[in-house]
């Protein structure tokens, strides 16, 4: 009887305790939705003064050129700094769409090589000083389906990294090359490098590696980009690699599915006699 008594007590005790567990992830659940509305307004409620804020510096910088005004540099800090807020801005936008499950894609077909070559310029024109970018592409276009916005995105934040986080100047390499049902983009520099046992946490949200910032004197960042870049690249059905020495540099792969060709049936196959 004693035996029984203790088995009831132990189950009555399993049982509340399976109500607390969940209790408490039924309101870990609401709270996490919560934070995530919270950040999707919140970014969505910032975008619109952030926008009459940089088209009014940008209206104050060409009236201040044009009167020579000594006052310039000052702008061009503050059009600066409102740019690392718009890149933020966008980043908690990406992140809750993530989170809330309405990150969709909008796949357009297009040539790759033909892409990487446009986002390539794209990023050296706009960035100051010049970076030095080799790139190495095939000489044939590489046909696939991709949504264009999302995929330069992690483009342009993988080459804006590999600057980051190495001295100015340094060379990144931009290598793209097709395999047989796959096509490779790597972005290579002659940074700081990442240590391995941060290489499994840099692709987490928020995640920064102590220390390489201030090694390269750059501050900027807020540990979302490589996760972010991931999700996109995973939602096309590829994978994100890295290969990284401390001191020597770091080497990101992006590997993308081809679009799979139908075999040709037998009404489409052409005989000869
Ligand atoms: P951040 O905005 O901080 O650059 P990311 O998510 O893009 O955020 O990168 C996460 C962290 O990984 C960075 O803070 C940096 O410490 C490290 N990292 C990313 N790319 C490189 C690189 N090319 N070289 C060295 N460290 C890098």
């Amino acid at each position: 009887r004693q035996v029984t008594q203790q088995q009831q007590a132990l189950e009555q005790h399993a049982r509340s305790l399976e109500m607390t567990v969940l209790e408490r992830t039924k309101e870990l659940v609401k709270a996490n939705a919560a934070k995530d509305e919270f950040i999707s307004m919140a970014s969505h409620e910032l975008r619109t003064p952030l926008a009459s804020l940089k088209g009014m510096t940008q209206l104050l910088h060409r009236r201040l050129i044009r009167s020579k005004s000594p006052e310039v540099p000052s702008l061009v800090s503050m059009e600066n700094s409102i740019r690392r807020i718009e890149v933020l801005v966008n980043d908690l936008l990406n992140i809750s769409s993530i989170e809330m499950g309405l990150f969709d894609l909008h796949r357009q077909k297009c040539d790759i090589v033909d892409l990487i070559q446009s986002l390539v310029d794209e990023y050296v024109f706009g960035t100051n000083p010049h970076p030095v970018i080799h790139t190495y592409l095939p000489p044939e276009p590489i046909e696939a389906e991709v949504d264009i916005e999302r995929l330069g995105q992690v483009v342009i934040n993988l080459l804006s990294n590999a600057r980051k986080y190495s001295k100015v100047g340094s060379p990144i390499e931009v290598i793209l090359q097709k395999q047989e049902q796959t096509y490779c983009l790597i972005i290579k520099d002659v940074g700081v490098g990442i240590p391995a046992n941060e290489l499994p946490m840099i692709f987490d949200r928020f995640y920064r590696v102590p220390g390489n910032d201030v090694q390269t004197g750059s501050s900027t960042g807020f540990g979302l980009g490589l996760y972010i870049s991931k999700q996109i690249v995973e939602s096309h059905g590829g994978r994100i690699e890295v290969e990284s020495v401390p001191k020597q540099g770091s080497s990101f792969s992006l590997i993308l599915p081809l679009p799979i060709i139908a075999a040709p049936t037998d009404s489409s196959t052409i005989h000869t006699t």
